[in-house]
């Protein structure tokens, strides 16, 4: 048995996830929280939020994030990788700044206009 806290939402549910019991979650309040204890503990996954360098922008940094949510284990490569983007304004809240991300099939987009 794990417990862990559901972050799907405020509440943040505490859950128990049954390894042993094909990972059966309890302490859910809703289908969200069993969906995400059991992916915890198969195969955790999280959105990546981070910056990357820009010129010719007001600010330095543009605020980015994962479109989907990539492997946990492969966050702190996907931040070296994201050190080496460097965009030119201007570029558009949802432009992609860079595909595929670590061959994860999940694309990093701006998340403001800068
Ligand atoms: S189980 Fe449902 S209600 Fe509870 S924290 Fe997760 S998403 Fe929120």
């Amino acid at each position: 048995m794990t417990e862990l806290t559901c972050i799907c939402c405020p509440m943040g549910c505490r859950l128990t996830v049954d390894e042993d019991n094909d990972y059966a979650v309890t302490g859910n309040t809703c289908k969200r929280g069993a969906v995400y204890g059991r992916n915890e503990l198969m195969n955790p996954t999280r959105v990546l939020t981070t910056t990357v360098a820009i010129d010719g922008a007001a600010h330095g940094r543009m605020p980015v994030r994962t479109e989907d949510a990539i492997p946990k284990g492969k966050l702190f490569d996907a931040i070296e990788e994201l050190k080496k983007v460097h965009l030119t304004s201007p570029v558009h809240c949802g432009d992609v700044v860079l595909e595929n991300l670590l061959g994860t099939g999940v694309n990093v987009i701006a998340s403001r206009d800068l």
